[in-house]
């Protein structure tokens, strides 16, 4: 089994549902134990400014599935809430699942990069991680999560009271 940690996002069609129908979703696979899920937080979107803002979350698992079988479980799951993709980078979305980080691994395949590229810079991945990540926690080439969030603004992110 590995410890991954799953980012989750969604501006559309009730976001805070989106994310707890996520949730459960994915802690129901096989081969997927939850571990832990961050509170939910809101942030402003990046790229496109004509868009709601979104609800954002990290989760943690444990898993017997493979970094690229865990992507594709989580592309169908936001496939089935309804995804559209669409060419616009950072558009609007009912649901985004990103693979943040599985184990220690650095996984650089034309489907999956790993960590996540933009985790050392999204206030809304690095503190809902920070909440819920041993406080050592140490990302594949990037050094300690603790030293990115010291660099990192919060970029209007606030904790959503639950
Ligand atoms: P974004 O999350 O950047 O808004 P998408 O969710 O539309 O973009 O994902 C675009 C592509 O990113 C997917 O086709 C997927 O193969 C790729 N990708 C690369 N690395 C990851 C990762 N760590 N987690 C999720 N998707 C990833
Ligand atoms: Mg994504």
């Amino acid at each position: 089994m590995n410890e991954v940690y799953i980012g989750l996002g969604s501006n559309l069609q009730q976001p805070e549902q989106q994310i707890r129908q996520a949730r459960s979703v994915i802690a129901e696979q096989d081969c997927i134990v939850e571990l832990r899920f961050s509170s939910l937080y809101s942030s402003s979107p990046m790229g496109p400014q004509d868009q709601p803002d979104y609800v954002n979350a990290v989760m943690k698992i444990a898993t017997s599935l493979s970094a690229i079988a865990l992507l594709r479980v989580l592309q169908g799951i936001e496939n089935q809430q309804g995804r559209v993709r669409k060419s616009e980078q950072w558009g609007a979305r009912t649901l985004d699942l990103d693979l943040l980080l599985f184990a220690d691994q650095q996984i650089k395949h034309p489907d999956l990069i790993v960590p996540h590229i933009g985790l050392s810079e999204r206030a809304f991945v690095l503190y809902p991680l920070q909440e819920i990540a041993p406080k050592d926690l140490q990302i594949p080439c990037q050094g300690a999560l603790e030293q990115l969030i010291a660099q990192c603004a919060l970029n209007g992110l606030e904790k959503l009271v639950s």
